[in-house]
């Protein structure tokens, strides 16, 4: 796909910051750095493949700014990743992690390639070429990677191996989202759901919610999707939809979420990294060719991504990719609450669709910052070589965004503005204070006299607790 095609998707992320801004402290001079990413890195991967030929990948790395911090960011491999797909998302988890106090930039990675397509010991060599190409720009200090679509812990091992192998150092820090034999963080694998889920919990306090009246629809059952879907299940939440790749199931009466999740297991073979089977197969139990550990007949539909989406219930979470809600389905979208566990599920377009209605949408920037704050707790426990155990994680987890969550929430009723809004101008003003905080060498107008600056504005500086 041309740069500039797929550039939409960057142009329409930052389209937000300028609403924001009404709402933040922050001087036009770093609004205007901010819509621009610091530093890209585009590569060339070459992969020897089984059968001995060569094929070469693409792969992208932005650090999109860094003032706050080394930039953080997830890598993702995907047929469709693009160059203006992982600005957007770097540029998304450089908010995310202001909105969540953490100190670090954002960052992002992408390789396009369909990994279910290669076998195990192929998608290593791509994981080990990827870091062989950015190894000079990756680093504990200066951009950490994580998972993300279609990467798992077992891919980040492999990179931090390599890693270590090029600068001749064991650096567990330069990579979060390892398996906890090479220094991965308890608490790390369910951490993005489970950010989810404490967000959701909040709203049950705010809203009296019964967890048992609440219908919720989760769309994609990766790491983020079944983690929310089981944390919810288990406190008794009616999940009554979710989906994958192939498409999805709906059962009035809520589905069996252990039971989805364990067939997805099955579906591994040894030695396999994704899944053969899809939440589809949840209805197939009982009829002649179900492999599932459990027989007993299960009723309700096979439905697809899209009518997931428009499902009556009270609590909608896309969980797989950007741009699910948009324009053309927003005003069929029934829910009255939108989590966002997926980066960019809604469009600004469908955002004003939703607004106009009174749609409730936690954004990204908040709903799924859970993963990068466990990343975080990984890199301090990496550089302090000293572990936690998984109670101090999710009680650390829970007061951030707890915290983070209601101070949002509090400002949106306040100025009367929308959560995403909200959000945004709560990471403008930290990322603002930062830039301040450098000094006034970043600054090359003479005359400053029409900007924006904090010092001119009414404050709402929120720092930090
Ligand atoms: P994953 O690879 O573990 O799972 C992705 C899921 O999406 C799978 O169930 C897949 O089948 C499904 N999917 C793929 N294409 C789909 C489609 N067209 N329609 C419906 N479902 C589809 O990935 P993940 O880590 O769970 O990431 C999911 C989302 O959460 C992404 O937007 C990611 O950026 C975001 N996120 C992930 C993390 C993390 O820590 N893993 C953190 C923050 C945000």
């Amino acid at each position: 796909m041309p740069v500039s095609e797929s550039d939409g998707i960057f142009t329409d992320a930052i389209g937000r910051l300028d609403r924001a801004a009404e709402f933040a402290a922050i001087d036009s001079e770093a609004l205007e750095k901010l819509k621009h990413p610091k530093a890209i890195l585009e590569v060339s991967i070459p992969v020897r493949m089984d059968d001995g030929s060569l094929r070469v990948f693409r792969g992208y790395r932005v650090r999109y700014d860094c003032t706050r911090g080394p930039t953080k960011g997830g890598i993702r491999f995907h047929p469709q990743v693009s160059l203006g797909e992982v600005k957007a998302l770097a540029f998304w988890m450089t908010c995310k992690c202001a909105v969540v106090g953490i100190p670090f930039g954002g960052g992002k990675g992408g390789v396009v390639v369909d990994p279910k397509q290669l076998s195990r010991m192929e998608l290593e060599r791509l994981s080990r070429g990827f870091v062989d190409e950015m190894a000079d720009f990756i680093g504990p200090n200066t951009d950490i990677p994580a998972p993300d679509v279609y990467t798992n812990a077992m891919i980040m091992g492999w990179m931090m191996d390599e890693y270590g192998k090029i600068h001749r150092q064991r650096t567990p820090a330069m990579i979060t989202g390892k398996p906890i034999p090479l220094g991965g963080s308890l608490g790390r694998d369910d951490a993005t759901g489970r950010g989810a889920y404490y967000c959701i919990k909040e709203l049950e306090r705010i809203r009296n919610w019964k967890p048992a009246n609440v219908r919720v629809a989760v769309q994609g059952f990766g790491n983020a999707g079944q983690h929310v879907a089981r944390l919810l299940y288990d406190d008794g939440y009616r999940v009554v939809a979710t989906s994958d790749s192939r498409g999805g199931v709906y059962r009035e009466e809520g589905l069996d979420i252990p039971r989805a999740i364990q067939l997805k297991k099955e579906g591994q073979a040894v030695g396999a990294v994704y899944s053969s089977r899809s939440v589809c197969d949840c209805l197939k139990c009982g009829s002649a060719d179900c492999n599932c550990s459990r027989h007993d007949s299960a009723t309700g539909e096979v439905i697809s991504n899209e009518a997931l989406l428009e499902l009556d219930v009270d609590v909608l979470i896309p969980a797989a990719l950007e741009n699910q809600i948009t324009q053309d389905n927003a005003d069929r979208v029934k829910a009255p609450v939108i989590i966002e566990v997926a980066n960019g599920p809604t469009t600004s377009q469908a955002d004003e669709i939703l607004t106009a209605k009174g749609t409730l949408v936690v954004p990204d920037i908040l709903a799924n910052a859970g993963g990068v704050t466990v990343s975080y707790f990984e890199w301090v426990q990496n550089l302090a070589g000293y572990y936690w155990t998984v109670e101090e994680v999710h009680e650390r987890l829970q007061k951030i965004m707890a915290r983070e969550f209601n101070a949002i929430y509090e400002f949106m009723n306040d100025k009367g503005i929308d959560m995403r809004t909200a959000a945004y101008a709560q990471a403008l003003d930290r990322i603002s204070e930062a830039i301040e905080a450098q000094g006034t060498s970043v600054y090359f107008a003479a005359d400053r006299t029409n900007s924006n600056h904090s010092a001119g504005k009414p404050g709402h500086t929120r720092s930090y607790p």
